[in-house]
């Protein structure tokens, strides 16, 4: 039995960062970026003004005061996308809405607060021709966004290895890309084992229970930005086994639930040593003790990662979760597969007397004091998937702990900031 660390160590020195594609931005969601992004302009691509009023010179706008205003001659109205190119004169504005070019020769913006266009009716305001009260002294760039003050041509907007987020999506788009280069996502073949298991929405007979891990685990793929690809669900044969494994060796990482503990019918480890190697397969924690990881070999020689889930559904998510998601983001080329651990006070007695790790499904709140409880969500069998729909963390503790009491102060791997309802 190996320790998680030294299984996740394995597992990530087997599993390689994918090769680069080229997808939309908003496909990139959640992959790193390849490349740095060159921009191939300013941004903002002129000065423009962050406020509706009026474009000034600031000289012009000297000692003005609601007692004293200065008043200046309206010569345009310029809406944003449009650009006027008549240098401003001593004594004149340009009414000028969020966004427009500044006009040459101005070198403020008087918010229209800072003026008599409030006082005014609706639609009486001087497009041209009148004038304009102003009440308060401009400073001189005041209201002004700077050519370039984002991005500058040139310049790397993002940098390699950089996560597409919804920011980066809008970066690459105001830079007016249509494609992101990216480390490609992973597919991830999944396939569950059993006798008695039974596709979803299929006739369940006595004895037989619906699939609860191959559509888990898929969203967890998901979530953690691979691309599931689901295999079925394979009779407790080596044929049938050997077959649907075979139609999942051209994925980038084959995952199967069930099979890997000591009982009759548990092939999976089997098949693994047939038509691959095993590398392990126990890990020193709870639950998700009987964890196979290996390799399959491809018929084009390639060896394709191999993690042969436990089959109860708790336990092949907490696995999943502890080396599914560092291999996913390993092949995508991301940092920080780390999910944050907090202290917490635990408000239940945690017993842990066979000396593994146990990851027992708790939700964590903030008290009243500001500090962070953690309580368990029901029963701990790992079988019991509603402690684990309950859940927003899983409590580390440590191998030789053989409890923790109402009180301590535990660390707690937050899988999940949300709380559930
Ligand atoms: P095994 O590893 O095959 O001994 O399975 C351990 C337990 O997990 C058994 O109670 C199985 O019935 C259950 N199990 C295995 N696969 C699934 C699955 N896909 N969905 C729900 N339960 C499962
Ligand atoms: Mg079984």
């Amino acid at each position: 039995m190996i320790s998680v660390e030294e299984a996740r160590a394995r597992i990530l020195a087997f599993v390689e960062r994918l090769p680069p594609e080229r997808v939309p931005p908003l496909e990139a969601l959640g992959q790193a970026l390849a490349e740095d992004v060159i921009a191939g302009f300013d941004i903002p691509p002129l000065d423009n003004t962050a406020m509706d009023g009026y474009a000034v010179r600031a000289a012009d706008t000297v000692d003005a005061s609601e007692a004293a205003p200065r008043t200046l001659a309206v010569v345009a109205d310029l809406a944003a996308g449009y650009v006027r190119e008549t240098a401003l004169g001593a004594g004149e504005a340009v009414r000028i809405m969020t966004g427009a070019p500044v006009p040459p020769g101005a070198d403020a913006i008087v918010p229209f607060e800072e003026t008599d266009e409030p006082l005014r009716e609706p639609g009486q305001s001087p497009a041209r021709g009148g004038t304009v009260a102003v009440f308060k002294a401009a400073a001189p760039a005041a209201n002004i966004r700077r050519r370039g003050e984002d991005i500058l041509a040139g310049q790397a907007a993002l940098e390699a290895g950089r996560v597409v987020r919804a920011s980066e999506i809008g970066v690459l788009s105001s830079l007016g890309r249509t494609e992101a280069v990216v480390y490609r996502r992973p597919e991830v073949a999944i396939l569950s084992t059993g006798d008695e298991i039974v596709t979803p929405g299929g006739e369940r007979r006595p004895g037989q229970i619906y699939d609860a891990n191959a559509h888990g685990v898929a969203a967890l793929v998901r979530a953690f930005g691979g691309r599931p690809r689901l295999l079925g669900i394979a009779r407790d044969t080596v044929d049938d086994l050997t077959a649907r494994i075979r139609a999942g060796l051209d994925a980038d990482m084959i995952v199967t639930s069930a099979g890997v503990s000591r009982g009759d019918f548990d092939v999976v480890k089997d098949v693994l040593a047939r038509e691959g190697a095993i590398d392990f397969w126990t890990v020193r924690m709870k639950p998700g003790k009987p964890l196979a990881f290996g390799a399959f070999e491809a018929p084009d020689g390639r060896r394709v990662p191999h993690l042969g889930l436990p089959g109860n559904p708790v336990s092949s998510m907490v696995a999943f979760e502890l080396f599914g998601r560092p291999a996913i983001f390993k092949m995508l080329g991301r940092e920080g597969w780390e999910r944050p651990v907090v202290r917490a006070v635990t408000r239940d007695r945690i017993v842990n007397t066979d000396g593994r790790r146990f990851f027992a499904r708790c939700i964590v709140t903030t008290g009243d004091d500001g500090r962070l409880y953690a309580d368990l969500t029901g029963p701990q069998g790992s079988g019991i998937l509603t402690s684990m729909s309950a859940a927003n963390g899983l409590t580390i503790i440590p191998e030789d702990l053989p409890h923790a009491d109402p009180g301590d102060e535990i660390d707690v791997m937050m899988i999940d900031w949300e709380r559930p309802a």
